[in-house]
């Protein structure tokens, strides 16, 4: 099964809009075969933001996704990768389609709602810095 790592970051979990989110993404079929409440460390949004350290927004990003607890997931199903970031919509809200998460739950640039993993290679990475074998039930 294709799978992707997902979370739901301060702002939207903040504003109790998980089981809004996560019905989005069952509505469209997906499994949730992995699930936890935790607050993001410093150190752990380095290591699933690496490709970001340096960019302008990386310090406010780090800060805004270590201030309050997240929810990461791992969703599987067919082509959930792809379909999942066409839930989620474009990163700024601003740009985003109508009915997609970040068009509805989404504040700004930053403070967007959620993060699905981009590529198979992206979620082959991050799904293990949140999650170890024996909490993914595929
Ligand atoms: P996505 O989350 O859609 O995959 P990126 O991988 O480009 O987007 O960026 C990771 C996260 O960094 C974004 O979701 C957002 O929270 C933040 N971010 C990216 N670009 C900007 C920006 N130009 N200004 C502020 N925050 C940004
Ligand atoms: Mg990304």
């Amino acid at each position: 099964m294709e799978k992707t790592l997902v979370l739901i970051k301060p702002d939207a979990f903040g504003k109790n809009h998980a089981g809004d989110i996560l019905k989005l993404y069952e509505d469209a079929g997906f499994k949730i075969i992995a699930a936890k409440v935790m607050k993001m460390t410093a150190e752990l949004a380095a290591k699933h933001y690496v490709e970001h350290i340096g960019r302008p927004y990386y310090p406010a990003l780090v800060e805004f996704m270590t201030s309050a607890p997240i929810m990461a997931l791992v969703l599987g199903g067919d082509n959930v990768i792809k379909k999942v970031r066409e839930i989620n919509g474009a990163t700024n809200p601003a740009e985003a389609a109508e009915g997609t998460i970040r068009k509805l739950y989404a504040e700004d640039k930053t403070k967007n709602a959620v993060h699905a993993s981009d590529s198979e290679k992206s979620a082959a990475r991050e799904i293990p810095i949140f999650f170890s074998a024996c909490e993914i039930f595929d």
